[in-house]
């Protein structure tokens, strides 16, 4: 994807399977953005900008696509943080 590439982004609701959440959606082309990889709360819903955070850019061209890509990156990523945490708290107390 070209860094000139400007987004112009809009709210856009998925809603599917029981999975319901906001994130933005590019005007031009259409492309779903990760809510967490590009911090759409600030992006596109109006809620300040985070200091020090680690923005991605995770565009999909269809719900399903992005909800795959959460499942599989994002919780799988959260499932090993929480992994190592309780590794490491239990190795303190041993
Ligand atoms: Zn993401």
């Amino acid at each position: 994807m070209a860094y000139t590439w400007e987004p112009k982004w809009e709210v856009f609701e998925v809603n599917l399977d029981g999975i319901k959440f906001k994130t933005c959606r590019d005007k031009i082309t259409g492309l779903i953005a990760c809510p967490i990889c590009i911090h759409a709360a600030s992006r596109c819903l109006g809620e300040p900008e985070p200091r020090n955070y680690v923005y991605e850019n995770s565009f999909f061209y269809s719900a399903e696509d992005l909800i795959n890509h959460i499942k599989n990156y994002h919780i799988g990523e959260l499932r090993k943080k929480l992994e190592k945490l309780l590794t490491k708290t239990s190795e303190e107390e041993a």
